[in-house]
């Protein structure tokens, strides 16, 4: 068969969590069924008959998985492209509680005073930032590394690292000299010199969320945020002539996927209440056209289409993580997030 170069740009990974206190409480059965280190997945959708469904994968991360090998299959292989000056994008998709935050993020601590446990727990953003900054130290150049965090809600975007009381809205515009590049005007692009370094932005864009909700009445669980890095390099090429490049990685949470239904489409109840996700479902659009390569890729329909579409598509690399429940009691959340997901894969 002939390989569609596209696809081969974008990856679909599952992570499964492990059981959780309610499911543990509620005796919920277990209906997810991944051998460990396979591509598939096998849903026991009605155990009584043995009615099942199988699904593949780039690759399956078990309830057992650790957060280093999620980095090192996902996100690790990023790294160099984004050195190499090319844009990468990670999405983690899943109903709310999936485990879509402790993937990106990884989990903090309760204690105020101790914000992250320890490495173990770290996820991908913190991995990212630190292996960056070790192939960084390798290169004989000059450096810059830059983060900025960002939440779309309700189609608008506000940044997360402006201060905490500041509700403005942020607006895109095309860039006027880079073509298919847009532009957030106004937002804070922070200096990162080290790795501990991004625990400090990801505690105050997670306080800011925090509180934006709470003043917005909003519910966190419908917003997506975007924590981008950018990379800079300078080198001095053997004729004198200074090269410049410039990578980024956009690490993205997604919405809760729970009012998208089995087709794909917004259920009927989620519509009629307002609940309209319009970023995730052109997002889901988008994917499909790129991978059925059909000319028109709807990237304006959404902001967070339109704020990543350097970013997709292309000679850039895309993941998407899709992040489900091993308990029968969310299977029908399950097998919606599966769906979505299968689709951005063409096999
Ligand atoms: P989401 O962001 O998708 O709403 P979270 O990442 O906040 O979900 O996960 C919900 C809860 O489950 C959190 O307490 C988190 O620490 C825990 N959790 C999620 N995934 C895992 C995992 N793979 N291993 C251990 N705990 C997990
Ligand atoms: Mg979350």
């Amino acid at each position: 068969m002939r390989k569609n170069t596209q696809t081969e740009h974008i990856k679909t990974f599952l992570r499964v969590r492990p059981l959780n206190d309610a499911e543990v409480s509620r005796a919920s059965r277990i209906i997810v069924d991944c051998p460990s280190n396979s591509r598939e997945v096998v849903i026991n959708e009605r155990p009584n008959d043995k009615i099942t469904r199988k699904f593949t994968f780039d690759k399956v991360f078990g309830p057992n998985s650790k957060q280093i090998d999620v980095y090192k299959s996902v996100a690790a292989p990023l790294i160099k492209e984004v050195l190499d000056g090319y844009n990468c994008t990670i999405f983690a998709y899943g109903q709310t509680g999936a485990g879509k935050t402790y993937t990106m993020e990884g989990r903090r601590c309760n204690n105020p005073t101790v914000s992250w446990t320890s490495d173990l727990h770290a996820g991908i953003i913190p991995r990212a930032v630190g292996h960056l900054f070790d192939e960084l130290r390798l290169l004989r150049a000059e450096y810059s590394v830059k983060a900025s965090f960002l939440e779309i809600y309700n189609e608008e975007i506000f940044d997360l690292l402006s201060p905490v009381d500041d509700t403005n809205k942020l607006r895109l515009y095309d860039d006027a000299v880079k073509k298919g590049a847009v532009i957030v005007s106004g937002l804070d692009e922070i200096a990162v010199r080290k790795k501990e370094d991004v625990y400090a932005v990801l505690d105050r864009g997670s306080r800011k969320r925090q509180t934006a909700a709470t003043l917005m009445n909003a519910a966190s669980s419908r917003s997506h945020t975007v924590f981008s890095i950018t990379v800079r390099i300078r080198e001095n090429a053997i004729d004198d002539n200074e090269l410049l490049r410039t990578g980024k990685l956009n690490l993205v949470d997604l919405a809760g996927s729970e009012n998208i239904g089995r087709s794909g489409a917004i259920e009927k109840r989620a519509r009629e209440a307002g609940n309209i996700n319009q970023s995730l479902l052109t997002l889901g659009r988008v994917i499909t056209a790129l991978v059925e390569k059909t000319p028109h890729v709807p990237y304006r329909e959404s902001k967070l289409t339109r704020l990543l579409q350097e970013s997709l598509g292309g000679r850039t690399k895309t993941c998407i993580i899709a992040t489900i429940s091993p308990s029968q009691c969310n299977m029908e959340e399950t097998l919606s997030t599966l769906d979505y997901a299968h689709r951005a894969k063409n096999i």
